[in-house]
């Protein structure tokens, strides 16, 4: 059966996910809560990543594939920083979408994410509606998440518009809006609800970065930016890590926290959110080898994703062409998923690994970086010629006292989204399947085939019934597996199916069952998930044996 979005922010409202942020005035959108079940899976996502990349990082082994042993550190910054910081890392100039309002609805769109498609009349139709229309091509835009629905929706509109005749003699052409914004006629672009083509303005610029005020008495030039991004902390404490802390390039240094980007159109549930969590990583290392490290970080960051249950099928490596690299990169891949909300073949990005040179150390040393005609990294110059965002003018160098060499560090930056790998995790685990009821009908179960790492509870213990001493004894297995740090839940409710089901759809992988049985020989039966089988263990082994269950 296929897994639909809709199936999808059903499951995750109904058990307690993710819910919309304000919900009871209506919500505000592009901001999510996670509820009880959902603030348990993010962490687990989180506390994977940091325990991969730093906890359980041995600094004094070669990681298979990597070039050499290095030290993995933490941070945790500050979100509103110095605003100089977003001046000189291009934020401030450079973090714009292309955005156009719509006259008549008052809707604001992101240029590059609308999709439409060109339809046209033969000339020789004389309507008065399309009379005063320079050409008889329209460019209608379509809300439509499918190329099928996207049809469907256009046939609908320009019938609507124009006028049931032409519908057989439309041409259909599948565009976005790039580029069309600027070099054709926005008179003949009809946009989503409005009623006549044209009511969209010019294309303009839009910074994504939150604004606010620092202080009681704060004016404009009091103004702070919310970060856009988590990185700027680690390039800003650099120095402060490699005086403080045992550590020697190359190593690197990771972070996740809050990010916040005023996005034209958040969408797609929690994947394009205005307030999201990142988990950064910044890897320093000397210019010669920093194109292996990029390698290493690009295949290790992918095999992550891997390893927690994303199936190859849906996920990809996907290397920048030349001509998308940022203008620092000497190569960007990224990795990416096939969400259900995506067309067939497409795929959204969940974590991009950049190779950034000394760009960002540069950029807080120099000022604001342009590349000249000649391809070098300058500070870019004010009309006094003076750089027209100045760095600290602090010496962030590195000196190798061993190699007695001094230089920059290149940066190797894998930066994942927390919020968008949890949903792919969601996305991955939905399942349905048919089983056998208790009359022995055939149903749908619906399960989250989360990896038990990810899992938000691990164990589920159930007394098969409310008497004979099974309820105590299963309290009992609850607190032993608790006082092991084991997530887990009593639930001596309803009839076993159905508490079977409701741990099945929150995806929960094993549930313990306490029977007759159990209080004879202190044996429970130990029931799997995704492949239904029941075994009976010993309830002395059993924390041992879910402790081992958990570390494969
Ligand atoms: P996109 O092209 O989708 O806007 P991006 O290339 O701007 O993303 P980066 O600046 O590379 O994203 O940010 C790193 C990671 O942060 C992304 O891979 C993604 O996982 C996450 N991220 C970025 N923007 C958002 C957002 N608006 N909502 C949720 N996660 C986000």
């Amino acid at each position: 059966m296929e897994t639909t979005m809709d199936k999808v922010v059903a499951l995750c409202k109904r058990r307690g996910f993710i819910f919309q942020s304000s919900e009871i005035y209506g919500g505000l959108n592009g901001f999510w809560d996670y509820g009880p079940l959902g603030v348990e899976l993010k962490r687990n996502v989180k506390d994977a990543w940091w325990r991969d990349m730093v906890t359980n990082h041995d600094e004094f082994s070669v990681p298979p594939s990597a070039p050499q042993a290095f030290a993995m550190t933490g941070l945790d910054c500050s979100i509103i920083m110095h605003p100089q910081v977003w001046k000189v890392s291009g934020h401030f100039d450079l973090f714009c979408d292309y955005m156009t309002d719509c006259r008549e609805t008052k809707r604001r769109y992101r240029i590059d994410q609308m999709r439409g498609r060109w339809v046209e009349y033969p000339r020789a139709t004389q309507d008065e509606r399309l009379s005063k229309f320079a050409t008889q091509r329209f460019f209608i835009i379509t809300d439509a998440d499918t190329p099928e629905a996207g049809i469907e929706d256009t046939a609908l509109r320009a019938r609507k518009f124009f006028g049931r005749q032409y519908e057989k003699e439309m041409k259909w052409q599948s565009e976005t809006m790039i580029g069309l914004a600027r070099t054709d006629d926005l008179r003949h672009v009809l946009a989503p609800d409005a009623s006549e083509p044209g009511t969209l303005t010019e294309p303009r610029e839009f910074n994504l970065m939150f604004k606010t005020i620092v202080g009681a008495r704060g004016g404009a030039d009091d103004a702070a930016f919310l970060r856009p991004e988590t990185a700027q902390g680690i390039f800003a404490n650099f120095k402060n890590v490699c005086d403080t802390v045992r550590v020697r390039v190359p190593f690197g240094i990771c972070q996740i926290g809050k990010s916040f980007r005023n996005e034209i159109t958040p969408r797609n549930f929690t994947f394009r959110s205005r307030e999201f969590e990142q988990m950064e990583l910044e890897f320093f290392c000397h210019p010669k080898e920093s194109r292996d490290w990029y390698t290493y970080w690009r295949d290790r960051r992918y095999q992550w994703y891997l390893n927690l249950g994303l199936k190859r099928e849906r996920l990809q490596l996907r290397d920048h062409a030349q001509d998308e690299l940022s203008h620092y990169s000497v190569g960007t891949a990224d990795i990416e998923y096939a969400f259900p909300f995506l067309e067939k073949g497409e795929f959204g990005e969940l974590e991009g690994v950049a190779h950034r040179g000394d760009f960002d150390l540069r950029s807080h040393m120099e000022g604001k970086l342009v590349r000249d005609a000649e391809g070098h990294l300058n500070p870019e110059l004010g009309p006094d010629g003076k750089p027209k965002h100045a760095g600290s003018g602090k010496d962030l160098s590195y000196f190798d006292d061993q190699a007695r060499e001094r230089f920059v560090p290149h940066v190797i930056e894998p930066s994942a989204g927390a919020d968008r790998a949890t949903l792919a995790f969601i996305c991955e685990a939905y399942t349905e399947d048919q089983q056998p009821d208790e009359k022995g009908e055939m149903q749908t179960r619906v399960l989250m085939k989360f990896h038990p790492r990810l899992a938000p509870i691990k164990v589920a213990v159930l007394p098969l019934v409310k008497k004979d001493g099974m309820p105590e004894m299963g309290l009992e297995i609850y607190r032993a597996l608790k006082a092991a740090g084991i997530a887990s839940y009593f639930d001596q409710q309803a009839a076993i199916g159905k508490r079977y089901r409701r741990q099945d759809e929150i995806g929960t992988p094993w549930c313990l069952t306490v029977d007759g049985q159990s209080l004879q020989d202190k044996t429970v039966t130990l029931r799997d998930r995704d492949t239904l089988e029941q075994r009976r263990v010993s309830v002395d082994t059993i924390v041992d044996e879910i402790t081992q269950r958990l570390r494969q």
